[in-house]
């Protein structure tokens, strides 16, 4: 079961990635770093599974932060400064979404983004 959550939580972050150009090697390494860390958490606490593809979601965000930057970016808000999407529930879950923080709108599941311009559709 535990096999299976990480499976989905790492194909749904790394598809965000995706979505934005921003699956890099460094990228992929931290998500994988979050995957391990976060698998010994939910061993640790079993109840805890519900929240771990938000805080996967979370850990990677903060890592990029530190090194590449912001992601994932609201491209939903034409007249904004640049701001990021952050994962609600901020528990991470259950059914974690992104969420911008400027307009208060969910703009998509965790898995779900868009990759931004004109031609792509809106998630
Ligand atoms: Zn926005």
């Amino acid at each position: 079961m535990v096999d299976t959550l990480f499976l989905s939580a790492r194909a749904a972050v790394l598809a965000d990635l995706q979505a934005r150009h921003r699956a890099s090697a460094q990228a992929v390494s931290a998500l994988e770093d979050a995957l391990e860390q976060r698998r010994w958490w939910a061993e640790q606490w079993p109840e805890g599974t519900t929240y771990v593809a938000g805080l996967v979601a979370q850990d990677v965000q903060d890592a990029l932060f530190e090194t590449v930057g912001r992601w994932p970016l609201c491209v939903s808000c034409d007249d904004a400064p640049e701001h990021p999407l952050y994962i609600h529930p901020d528990l991470g879950g259950p059914d974690p979404v992104w969420v911008c923080e400027e307009s208060g709108t969910e703009v998509a599941g965790l898995g779900g983004l868009s990759s931004p311009g004109p031609a792509g559709p809106r998630a």
